[in-house]
């Protein structure tokens, strides 16, 4: 008797957790047959063919040294859309959403007085900040950067998925530089590169693959942070709120940075497992 490769075999003899299985499974089904994740549990016996085979052997192998799901995959999900994703750039984390619900709450709070209110994203990647924000406020105006001009096609490729492209645009260039002059917003938002140089996190899991510019400043892990935080009086309407995302330790220094550089109204946000993981001032 020839061997079995039906999806109940194949899912049941792989030692990748269940729900990453069942992931590339579903990228596998959707990319040669055009079937939904349904049918892993509702056509268990089917077989793959042959490229639907080898196509999810590569996939099963690549996941078991260690490529993350998402660039397997192509995309991620992170807040209420999917994104495309690549190994150009970092991977959206759902502590990231944290921030997308800050800005959305801001705008709510303004929304008597600005119609249209301007949002920044500094060092965008994927566009998922942006993109989110844009998809939940019909009315915001998001303008988003990147140093990478790889991310930047990317962020531009999943505007066009969305159809934001109307409300959503991009610059090219490092944190406030990217901008024209007398560019001001009501709302700055940035998850920037904040891991240190020497962070052992850098060489595990997701991470390897990751683009080392969007993880670390290469440095104490905080200069990026410092140069947004130090820039955005220059580019917030008066009253503006910044927002940014730092790491589970940086509370207190990320702090310091928003009082030297006179903002007000700072406060420390905590992510879904109690990490303070977002700070945000006021101009
Ligand atoms: N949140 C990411 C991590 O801890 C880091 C992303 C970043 O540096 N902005 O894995």
């Amino acid at each position: 008797m020839s061997k079995s490769y039906s999806l109940r075999t194949l899912l049941s003899g792989t030692s990748l957790p269940r729900n990453e299985a069942h992931l590339l499974m579903a990228h596998v089904l959707d990319k040669h047959y055009q079937l939904a994740r349904s049918t892993i549990i509702s056509h268990d016996e089917m077989e793959l063919n042959k490229p639907a085979l080898e196509e999810w052997q590569t996939l099963e192998s690549r996941r078991l040294h260690g490529e993350p799901v998402a660039y397997l995959i192509g995309k991620k999900g992170f807040h209420n859309i999917e994104l495309q994703v690549a190994p150009g750039v970092l991977i959206p984390r759902p502590e990231t959403e944290l921030l997308v619900d800050i800005a959305l709450q801001e705008i709510k709070r303004i929304k008597n007085s600005t119609q249209n209110p301007k949002i920044l994203d500094l060092g965008t990647g994927s566009g998922a900040i942006a993109l989110a924000i844009a998809n939940e406020a019909p009315n915001a105006q998001v303008l988003a950067t990147d140093q990478s001009p790889e991310a930047i096609a990317i962020a531009n490729l999943n505007t066009k998925t969305l159809a934001l492209e109307v409300r959503v645009e991009f610059a090219q260039g490092s944190w406030y530089q990217a901008l024209k002059e007398n560019n001001i917003f009501d709302i700055i938002v940035s998850n920037p590169p904040y891991i240190p140089s020497q962070d052992p996190h850098l060489i595990e899991g997701d991470l390897r693959f990751e683009p080392a510019d969007a993880l670390t400043d290469h440095s104490t892990g905080l200069s990026c942070l410092e140069a947004i935080i130090w820039g955005a009086k220059d580019h917030l309407k008066p009253m503006g709120l910044l927002a940014v995302e730092h790491g589970y330790d940086q509370s207190n220094a990320v702090v310091e940075l928003m009082k030297t550089a006179g903002l007000s109204d700072i406060q420390t946000h905590p992510d879904l497992s109690g990490h303070l993981r977002v700070a945000s001032a006021r101009k």
